[in-house]
């Protein structure tokens, strides 16, 4: 079965490098992401953009608009990227030229999607500061996509990284096509809620588990874990609506699998490992195609 891992980071970020280093035991490079994807089957993820100007620093105000994968020099060829917004720089006087810096950046074919870190900024997710971004989003046909749920980091504001805030949203933005991360863990069922209600809304499975190998596998096999998040996927009961992703490097590819084949009945695996992916994401098609990855 060939996957798109919808939702990975490449950039250099301390809270990063010391979960892959101590945490989930991943090889936080290329080579290291290569190898992982090639042993599974994944043909492209797509990688979150985030920068921290000082180390630790994330989220770092300061971070220039937009926020690209600055782990090495060279991007793999089998990842593209959803560019990361800082409001905070977007809510100053050089708000043009960093709507400039947006623009010229999400035109480059390998960009396939903005990305909002809502909760670890401190703005609302309607604050006037985001709308030229949704702007940019419709007229290019970007996806947006959200965080939601807790936040990896003790600055964030839940209240604000909340899922039920994309439902307003959604309504307000409806030509607007928007990802809520992580299913919005530990809210699961206000997601299902919403991407339900919503037809403009999707919910990827990334960064539900935060482990080493083994440590996936306990979770997995946790009835009540696995519970709380299967209760979302029944409630909305469209597997249209939810794609594969491993938030990597907070986990290893392979564990992070399957998991995730455990959690989706069988039938439904293509939809939500590839198909899905690729219909959100839609420029991705282009970039799976040139690469000749299929
Ligand atoms: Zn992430």
């Amino acid at each position: 079965m060939k996957i798109i891992d919808a939702h990975i980071h490449f950039s250099r970020i301390q809270s990063f490098k010391h979960t892959a280093d101590f945490i989930s035991g991943v090889d936080y490079s290329s080579a290291g992401l290569e190898k992982e994807y090639a042993e599974n089957g994944v043909i492209a993820g797509i990688a979150m953009g985030l920068r921290e100007v000082e180390s630790g620093g994330f989220p770092d105000g300061r971070a220039p608009n937009p926020m690209g994968l600055d782990l090495e020099d060279e991007i793999p060829g089998f990842v593209c990227t959803c560019p990361g917004i800082n409001p905070v720089r977007l809510d100053s006087d050089n708000r043009k030229k960093e709507l400039e810096n947006i623009e010229k950046e999400i035109s480059k074919p390998r960009v396939v999607g903005i990305k909002i870190y809502a909760g670890y900024y401190h703005y609302d997710l309607c604050h006037p500061v985001y709308t030229p971004v949704y702007r940019l989003a419709e007229e290019y046909g970007l996806p947006v996509a959200i965080h939601s749920g807790a936040t990896y980091s003790p600055r964030g504001l839940l209240r604000l990284s909340h899922p039920l805030n994309v439902d307003e949203l959604a309504v307000k933005f409806r030509n607007n096509v928007f990802v809520i991360c992580h299913m919005g863990d530990p809210w699961i069922m206000d997601t299902a809620a919403v991407i339900y209600k919503n037809p403009n809304v999707y919910a990827d499975i990334s960064g539900l588990i935060v482990a080493d190998p083994a440590g996936v596998e306990e979770s997995a096999g946790n009835r009540l874990f696995m519970d709380h998040i299967a209760r979302g996927l029944v409630y909305e009961t469209n597997y249209d609506r939810f794609l594969f992703g491993t938030d990597w490097p907070l986990v290893r590819v392979k564990p992070y699998i399957d998991f995730v084949r455990r959690l989706i009945p069988e039938e439904h695996h293509e939809k939500v490992f590839y198909e899905n992916a690729l219909r959100v994401y839609s420029r991705l098609r282009n970039f799976v195609d040139c690469e000749k990855r299929m």
